[in-house]
This record gives structure tokens, C-alpha cells and sequence, in this order.
């Protein structure tokens, strides 16, 4: 399918012209489509007068349905001129747009999905707060202040613990449109920080062959980098999560370093040992990681690292662990979680010999904590003496409590603002840091 830029915004309820040629299946598409559209609050016209947007359903069985098809949509295009054709004679789109070049989109026989998608970007559904009980942002379980905006589904990868891709299925990737259309209603609604996630952040767009959508008047690649930049125009903090290191990760780092989007990257690399990455199937694994980190550290020298790791896999050797560790220190990884391996029921990783006794990964966890809290606290206390902006996460007797960008929520650490009282979730203010320990960092307002 291929949609042509013209979205309008209408404050009355918007209203789809409805032309439904052909077979008793093509009816049938015709009123799931139309029930779809109905229950989004759009309104139904069998003409096109006063319609923001005509449907036409066509048929292609013979020449002479097809010939009727294409009548039907010079008919839709001269009285109404905003036209979205579907059905049977959809598989010919190059027939139609030599004919009716002028035409929004085009798609084929049983895409509901794309054909109301299509009707989405030429006219979005009216929010009526007072008939609708979700707002236009969707319902989200995260403070206003900040929201998780999921690019896709599934994953491609299969990585020996893990049973993600047969519960979830392989990468399955929204719209570049659909992600930002999304992403703007959290802002304007007051996000102020979006954090992406998917299985795999970095594929993005790889199993729709990075199509293109339209998107402020110009078409939009579903692609990692062209997303990021698009999603770095919306004037939010914009945190990546779940990247996997691969070569074209490489290009969202000069967008970092350029503040358009947060310097901060969530790889879970979960190993180093070359021979341990190999037996977890991990995508993306490379020996030389630790330079690349460097090279980037290069390009945004305030790139911050979080990542998760798990000790104990089956066939870890203590040379592996001591690898992992000096890994770490060299990679300067900002933050890390920790794991001890626990087989997952039907993942493939449970079968692999070298079992590691319990005591033994109990004895690397803490290892690795220590590890990784000294090279966060030398970190940290490179911060003191910087003025930074810190966005406030709550407020309680004590003072404010906020984050900076090297800080996702829930899992990195925090900036405490004592006597803050005054401020509130979701502001953004210069603070001058003050102190550091292993995790967090304080400060006062600069
Ligand atoms: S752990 Fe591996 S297989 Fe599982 S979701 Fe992540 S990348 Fe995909």
C-alpha cells in the first residue's frame, strides 16, 4: 500500500463516502470495514457530498468490473477528490494511478487494517471526550509525565533462554506514521518523555522493508535512524531501550550528541565472553563492542550505558566471568542489572551441558555488583560540579525527586532536591550537582 500526505483535522464528527462494487465477499469486506470505521466514530455517506474522505471497494474479477471499478473511481475523484480505493482491483495499483494519480491509497481485497489505517491518515477520528472513556493518548499506567511508546512486536532473534519469539512472534513493526501520530498525542497531552521499546529497538522496520508512511507532509521510512530523528523533532526527551549493537546503530549517536535525542542507551548485551554470547545466540554480538562504545563515547562523550547481564549460564568458565568483568570496566557501563541464570520452561538453553552450581553463580553476582558499583560511582562522581537538566518524578516532605538523562525510570538511579518542595512532576529544571554515591546524585537548583 501507498498513501499520499493530506491529513486533515476536522472539529465535526468526520464523515467517509462509501462505494461498494462487486461480489457478496466484497460486501462483506465492505461492512467490516464500515462497522470499524463506525465504532471509531465515524460517520457512513453512500455519496460523496460533504464526505472528508470516499471509500471505493472495487472489483476485478473481469475486464469489464474492472473497467466499472475504474469509472467508479474517476466518479469518487471528480465530485469529491479525496479517495481511498480497496478491494479486488487493489492488486493493480499501478493500473489505477496511471489512470487516477490524484488517488490517497490503494490497497488490496481483506486489508481492513490497512484500509482504515488509510482513513486514519487522511481524516483521524474525532475524540469526543464525553462519549469516549479512552483519551486520544490512550490509557497509560506510567505518570503523565512520561509514557512508553511501544515501535513493535515479536523478534526476529532467537536467543537460546529466552521464549519471547515463540509466545510473541517474530518482529512485527508499526507504521513510522502510527508510532508518531501516537508519540504527538503523549506530548501534546503533556509527556515529556517518551521511552521506546520493542523485543529489539534497533530492527525496527526490517520485516516492512522500512515502508514508507506519510508524516507531516512527507514520507517517513520505518527505519531505526529515521525514526529516532523524527521522533527527536517532537520537542520531548526521547530514551531508546532494547538496542541491539549493530552497525547502524552507529548513526543515532551524532543525534545524541546533537540533543535531539536523550545520550543514553539501553543494550542488553547480558555477556562479553565471546564463547558465552555464542551459546545464548545472542544477535549482534561482536568481540570488539567495548571499542565501539569507545568511538561513540567519542562522538557523544556523555553517552550513558545501561544494560542487564546474566551470570551462571550454562558452560560459564571462571575465565568467561573474569572477561565479563573487565569488559565492564573497560566499556565504562553506566548502569547494570544482574542475573542469575534460571532455565525458562521450552527455551533451548535448558538442553546446553556445564550446568553452574548455584553457589557458584550466587558467588559472581555479587562480583559483578561490586564491579559494576565501582565503575558506576567513579562515573557518577564525574558529575559533580556540572550543571544538568533534571526532570522532577515526585515531591515528597523531603524535597523533589527527579532524574537526568543519563536516568530512565524505575531502574537507574535518581537526583534528590532537598527542600524542593515547590516544584512538581513533569518540570524540567537546571540543577547544579552537589554530591554523588554509587547510584544517585544530589543537587540544588542552579
Ligand atoms: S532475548 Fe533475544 S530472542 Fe528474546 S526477545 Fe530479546 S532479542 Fe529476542
Amino acid at each position: 500500500m501507498s498513501v499520499k500526505p493530506s491529513a486533515v483535522r476536522t472539529s465535526k464528527v468526520p464523515k467517509v463516502g462509501f462505494v461498494s462494487l462487486g461480489c457478496p465477499k466484497a460486501l462483506v469486506d465492505s461492512e467490516r470495514i464500515i462497522t470499524r470505521l463506525r465504532s471509531e466514530g465515524y460517520q457512513i455517506a453512500p455519496d460523496y457530498d460533504g464526505a472528508d474522505v470516499v471509500v471505493v471497494n472495487t472489483c476485478g474479477f473481469l475486464d469489464s468490473a474492472k473497467a466499472e471499478s475504474l469509472d467508479a473511481i474517476g466518479e469518487a475523484m471528480a465530485k469529491n477528490g479525496r479517495v481511498i480505493v480497496t478491494g479486488c482491483m487493489g492488486v493493480e495499483e499501478g493500473r489505477i494511478r496511471a489512470e487516477h494519480p490524484g488517488v490517497l491509497a490503494v490497497t488490496g481485497p481483506h486489508q481492513y487494517e490497512q484500509v482504515v489505517n488509510a482513513v486514519h491518515d487522511a481524516v483521524p477520528p474525532l475524540h469526543d471526550p464525553y462519549v469516549d472513556l479512552v483519551p486520544p493518548e490512550g490509557l497509560h499506567l506510567t505518570p503523565r509525565h512520561y509514557a512508553y511508546l511501544k515501535i513493535s512486536e515479536g523478534c526476529n532473534n532467537r536467543c537460546s533462554f529466552c521464549i519471547i519469539p515463540s509466545l510473541r512472534g517474530d518482529l512485527a513493526s508499526r507504521p513510522a506514521n502510527h508510532v508518531m501520530t501516537e508519540a504527538e498525542r503523549l506530548v501534546k497531552a503533556g509527556v515529556k518523555e517518551l521511552l521506546v521499546i520493542s523485543q529489539d529497538t534497533s530492527a525496527y522496520g526490517l520485516d516492512i522493508k522500512y515502508a514508507e508512511s506519510p508524516w507531516k507532509g512527507q514520507p517517513l521510512k520505518a527505519r531505526f535512524l529515521d525514526l529516532c530523528s523524527a521522533l527527536g523533532d517532537l520537542g520531548a526527551w526521547v530514551r531508546l531501550h532494547y538496542v541491539y549493537p549493530y552497525p547502524h546503530v552507529d548513526g543515532v549517536i551524532p543525534l545524541m550528541a546533537d540533543g535531539k535525542i536523550l545520550p543514553y542507551l539501553d543494550i542488553p548485551f547480558q555477556h562479553a565472553s565471546p564463547a558465552v554470547l555464542k551459546a545464548m545466540r545472542r544477535p549482534a554480538h561482536q568481540e570488539k563492542t567495548a571499542a565501539r562504545i569507545a568511538a561513540w563515547r567519542n562522538t557523544c562523550p556523555d553517552l550513558a550505558i545501561r544494560s542487564t547481564f546474566i551470570v551462571g549460564f550454562p558452560g560459564e568458565t571462571e575465565e568467561d566471568f573474569q572477561f565479563l568483568l573487565q569488559w565492564l570496566k573497560e566499556a565504562r557501563i553506566n548502569r547494570a542489572g544482574c542475573f542469575k541464570y534460571e532455565p525458562v520452561a521450552g527455551a533451548v538453553a535448558n538442553d546446553l551441558p556445564g550446568a553452574v552450581p548455584e553457589e557458584v553463580k550466587e558467588e559472581r553476582w555479587h562480583r559483578f555488583m561490586a564491579a559494576q558499583q565501582d565503575v558506576s560511582t567513579e562515573l557518577l562522581a564525574e558529575k559533580v560540579g556540572r550543571t544538568i537538566p533534571v526532570l522532577i518524578d515526585e515531591i515528597d516532605d523531603e524535597g523533589a525527586i527527579g532524574r537526568t538523562k543519563w536516568d530512565a525510570p524505575e531502574i537507574d538511579g535518581a537526583v534528590y532536591l532537598d527542600g524542593e518542595t515547590g516544584l512538581a512532576p513533569g518540570d524540567i529544571v537546571n540543577v547544579r550537582i552537589t554530591a554523588s554515591d554509587e547510584t544517585d546524585l544530589e543537587g540544588e537548583l542552579a
